[in-house]
């Protein structure tokens, strides 16, 4: 008889988003004419920028036309993306081949996907407070997890510490959902460690595009990296693509282990996992990375970091403790009065009608806290802002 996946038994219900939509729903049932201040999903408002509405329109009339039809593309991805995102990262100095950038349907399937590279022997690391997808894809493979708690002690920024073993390493900076990001010298840190134990890291630079300070975008800022980090990017937050579904991966041709070429691997996965991304697609996404798209993505940015001064400048007048806002687009939140996550989501709910995010759901060290997601509405956060000043001062 047929015997499943049965590590998937060891996952928790994942509850978070769930138990949120429920409490919203019955609030609104009993509540009926009251409106919400949804600051909770970390999910983008505003539309595609106009280059690549523009790109999208172009790549559908391609497809009308016999000679510019595409049929099945790369699997790796088309050259004219890579090339155009190598490009992006040389611009920061960072020198990529094109053939070192693979281009995806977004970060989620790559975190779960790339696991493929990986033998199940291998131990995770995963700081948290995290993003659940982190612990529940290694869950699912049947990995062994060291979960690396971190607090308002080491600012929510753990560093290789003593007696440290794994294999695997998670970094997500800026992070979702603390907001904080690791400077230089901490990531530094990582990847010598990473080095010299054989280690890879798998580094997640979802949030890259909204860093304001000198603050690394990537890992390959960081020498060393080539021999040890894969990179994961996504266009959703950057440029709005949550709903259209574009990311990319980069995995240096110097990455090797145990006598294994990675990127060799991640080529061989690809070519018979995947028929390649829509190209109409991917000639949206190469629109982001021109100058016009650039500059169009970085004003909808630019309201979303409005919308986090302003809760940020709330919170300050209260006298609350929080992280990030500043280089990301999340606000993590000491709760006040020694509240638990949960407590305090049905507080903001029931008396101001604030819906946020309760740090527990990120891992058992994010119980106390509470994250606000900069991605809603200006005119709602202003008034969510103006709300929570009035209940926490
Ligand atoms: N990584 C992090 C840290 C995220 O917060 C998210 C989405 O919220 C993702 C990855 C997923 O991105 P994508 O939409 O590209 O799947």
């Amino acid at each position: 008889m047929l015997t499943p996946n049965l590590s998937y038994a060891n996952l928790k219900e994942s509850y978070l988003f769930y138990h949120i939509a429920q409490k919203t729903k019955a609030y609104l049932e009993a509540n009926p004419d009251k409106h919400l201040y949804r600051m909770g999903i970390g999910d983008v408002s505003l539309p595609l920028a106009p280059a690549v509405i523009a790109a999208l329109h172009e790549g559908v009339d391609d497809q009308s036309e016999k000679d510019r039809f595409h049929g099945y593309m790369p699997e790796c991805g088309a050259p004219f993306l890579r090339e155009t995102i190598a490009q992006y990262y040389g611009k920061r100095g960072v020198s990529l081949a094109s053939d070192e950038v693979f281009v995806s349907s977004g970060a989620s399937d790559e975190l779960g996907d790339l696991l493929d590279l990986f033998d199940r022997s291998n131990r995770a690391l995963i700081m948290e407070p995290a993003y659940p997808a982190y612990v529940d894809a290694n869950i699912m493979a049947g990995r062994d997890i060291v979960h690396l708690p971190s607090g308002p002690d080491n600012h929510f920024l753990p560093l290789p510490q003593e007696g440290l073993d794994a294999d695997l390493i998670y970094l997500c900076s800026p992070n979702n959902p603390t907001g904080a990001a690791y400077n230089r010298e901490q990531l530094s840190q990582w990847v010598a460690w990473a080095n010299a134990r054989g280690a890879v890291i798998l580094f997640d630079a979802a949030y890259e595009a909204f860093i304001e300070e000198d603050l690394p975008h990537s890992v390959f800022e960081i020498p060393g990296a080539r021999t040890c980090a894969i990179e994961i990017c996504s266009l959703s937050k950057t440029a709005g693509f949550t709903g259209t579904r574009l990311g990319y991966t980069v995995i240096p041709k110097d990455l090797e282990r145990g006598g294994l070429n990675l990127n060799a691997m991640w080529v061989r996965n690809r070519t018979t996992k995947t028929n390649g991304i829509s190209y109409i697609l991917q000639r949206g996404g190469a629109a982001v990375f021109t100058e016009e798209g650039q500059k169009q993505i970085h004003d909808n940015i630019r309201i979303y970091k409005e919308n986090a001064r302003v809760l940020m400048a709330a919170l300050d007048e209260a006298g609350i403790r929080y992280w990030g806002g500043k280089n990301a687009p999340y606000i993590w939140m000491q709760c006040p009065d020694g509240m638990g996550s949960w407590e305090f989501f049905d507080k903001l709910l029931n008396e101001i009608q604030v819906v946020g995010t309760p740090g527990e759901g990120f891992g058992a060290c994010g119980e106390g806290f509470f994250r606000f997601s900069t991605f809603g509405d200006p005119a709602d956060t202003r008034e969510a802002a103006k709300r929570l000043l009035n209940l926490l001062k």
